[in-house]
């Protein structure tokens, strides 16, 4: 039995365990409301999942349908996973920011062997050899939709109020850039900000872009605007959803898009004077380990990473993408 840690400011910290995944556990985090509890996000579907997750509860003095709503940081299933057992056991609202509804759809709807030639069509875009295709596609598993009854059914936009008990509020945070959606919940009376997948006290959060060669959307400009904006805001405390507490959210914030321009400049050199796919720009990134260690899947969250860079760089007016190549290259301008 895993018990909750009440950290303080009437905030429980449940570890919601995924002992597959190499993050270890989703840290949800539970408050006491008007009508029962209100979780920030639910954790991975499973059964290890949902015993650490009602075990917590109980150790609260709760039982698991006493929750009355569930805010979801966004639509990772790391984090939404537990909402449709969640719901099933306490007839909770489930509440989700607008930009991630359709990402949620998508991500519940199956992988089909017509999805997964749209993929392999995707990373070919990208400048993907025939070979990583061929490792991409025998590394990829096809699966069934998973529960409809976890789609969320309430709506959050940036500003919003949801009611805890004793007047207490917890204020929307819209935070896109990991996701479309992302949003981070503030703790109005007691400066602290649920930072969900935003912020973490260690790891770096992944921002990517998922459409080659180039999408419209600039995900690392809004991953930058939106740690400006939570560093701007002042709160000291942030509780992510993995890792330690964040005992300097302003401080980290800041870090983390120093990481990024770093990230930019290595990338900008990189170039040289050479045409280049989305593909090749990921090969010649700095990784945490070499590119030849990434597995196929990997490869495709890291040639993501670099699309999401690249994206940026563009937007920025340092680099251009070469008129009629195919597929795509791009050069510095
Ligand atoms: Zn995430
Ligand atoms: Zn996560």
């Amino acid at each position: 039995m895993s018990d909750a840690v009440a950290i303080g400011d009437g905030i429980f910290q449940i570890t919601v365990p995924m002992s597959h995944n190499p993050l270890g556990s989703t840290l949800v985090y539970a408050m006491e409301s008007p009508n029962g509890v209100v979780l920030v996000d639910s954790g991975w579907d499973g059964d290890e999942g949902w015993e650490g997750l009602t075990d917590g509860l109980e150790s609260m003095g709760h039982s698991i349908s006493d929750v009355e709503g569930v805010v979801l940081t966004h639509f990772h299933p790391d984090h939404t996973g537990l909402c449709g057992r969640v719901r099933e056991a306490s007839g909770a609202w489930i509440a989700m920011h607008e930009d991630d509804h359709e990402m949620f759809r998508l991500m519940t709807s199956g992988h089909t062997p017509e999805w997964l030639d749209e993929q392999i069509e995707n990373i070919r875009r990208a400048g993907a050899s025939e070979s990583d295709c061929d490792a991409y596609r025998a590394a990829s598993v096809l699966k069934p939709p998973a529960r409809p009854e976890s789609a969320p059914d309430r709506t959050l936009s940036g500003g919003q109020v949801i009611a805890l008990t004793g007047g207490r509020t917890l204020r929307v945070v819209f935070t896109p850039g990991h996701t479309p959606g992302h949003a981070c919940f503030h703790l109005e009376d007691a400066d602290v900000m649920f930072t969900g997948d935003h912020v973490l006290q260690k790891t770096t959060p992944h921002v990517g872009n998922f459409i080659f060669p180039l999408e419209e959307r600039d995900s690392l400009a809004e991953f930058l605007d939106s740690l400006t904006r939570v560093q701007s805001m002042g709160v000291t405390r942030g509780l992510g959803a993995h890792g330690l507490p964040i005992t300097d959210l302003p401080g980290r914030a800041k870090e983390l898009v120093e990481h990024h321009e770093e990230r930019l400049d290595h990338l900008y050199e990189a170039f040289g004077d050479d045409e280049i796919t989305v593909w090749q720009v990921a090969e010649r990134m700095k990784w945490y380990r070499g590119w030849d260690a990434f597995a196929p899947l990997m490869r495709g969250m890291a040639v993501s990473e670099a699309a999401a860079h690249l994206r940026h760089l563009v937007t920025r007016g340092q680099v251009i993408q070469v008129p009629g190549s195919d597929p795509a290259r791009f050069a510095r301008v």
